[in-house]
């Protein structure tokens, strides 16, 4: 029951992370909102339904001010407030920097960082009103230490993490907190598909030898989003089995 009368928005919460997120501040009760481009979200916001709790589910992407803004219209209309806000959703497409085009830089900067920034801006307004709010920004480990082919992916995972840094400072003082989780190699559909010998291979550069799971990114978003974490902003919780010790 931690998150009893709590509202939460997971934007990407269709499937996948942001899925796993929302279903576990569901299971401690908070009422779930999700934002995404598929229109799978209304299957999933009805299937966290069987917490017990009210979900909302809204198709739309967060890359467009007009989508935001009714999503955020919907917010008010349906709960009139929201706690909790994970930035979740992203995208990303691999090429070396040569052959990148401008085209898919933007792209993947447009959906993580501008993605983050509109949904950001929206709901500090909101938490605002009543003095409360978590945001969680998703980023990744390669947003700080870089990745080869990941030249758009780690430019906005890094943005995410300075942009949290910045709206931490200038909301700190309405008891609205602001901080980042950076996932490593976490076990989801598309790390299910590779094959053993190359998961093996991905393995063994890991500390803890072994991918981590949606729980373990799950759990520490909640941590953030809870009371026990009410004097943490502006940091990066990085999720990586001791990825980026070595
Ligand atoms: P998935 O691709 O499985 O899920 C992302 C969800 O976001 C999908 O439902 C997708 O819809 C949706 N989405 C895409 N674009 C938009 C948009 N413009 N507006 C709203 N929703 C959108 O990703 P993961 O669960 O693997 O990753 C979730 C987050 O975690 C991402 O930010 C990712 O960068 C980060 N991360 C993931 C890691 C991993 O190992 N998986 C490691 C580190 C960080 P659709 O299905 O239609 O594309």
């Amino acid at each position: 029951m931690e998150f009893q009368d709590k509202v939460a928005l997971i934007t990407g919460g269709a499937r996948g992370i942001g899925r796993a997120i929302a279903e576990n501040l569901a299971r401690k009760s908070a009422h779930i909102v999700l934002m995404d481009i598929s229109e799978s979200v209304h299957d999933t916001a009805r299937e966290l339904e069987a917490f017990g709790v009210k979900t909302l589910g809204i198709t739309g992407s967060v890359t467009e001010e007009t989508d935001v803004k009714r999503l955020f219209r919907e917010i008010e209309s349906v709960f009139g407030k929201l706690d909790i806000c994970i930035n979740n959703a992203g995208i990303n497409i691999n090429n070396l920097t040569m052959k990148t085009s401008l085209k898919d830089f933007q792209q993947v900067l447009n959906v993580n960082l501008n993605g983050t920034f509109l949904v950001s801006r929206a709901a500090m307004l909101m938490m605002l009103k009543k003095r409360y709010g978590r945001i969680i920004n998703i980023s990744s480990i390669v947003g700080i230490r870089g990745n080869a082919g990941q030249a758009g992916y780690s430019s906005a995972k890094a943005g995410i993490i300075g942009l949290t840094k910045t709206m931490a400072v200038e909301v700190a003082k309405k008891n609205i907190t602001v901080n980042t989780v950076a996932p490593g190699y976490i076990a989801t559909e598309m790390t299910d598909a590779l094959d053993t010998e190359v998961k093996a291979r991905y393995k063994k550069y890991i500390p803890m030898q072994e991918f981590g799971t949606l729980d373990d990114v799950a759990e520490s978003v909640a941590f953030l989003a809870s009371d026990k974490a009410k004097y943490i902003t502006g940091q990066t919780l990085v999720v990586d089995g001791g990825l980026l010790l070595i």
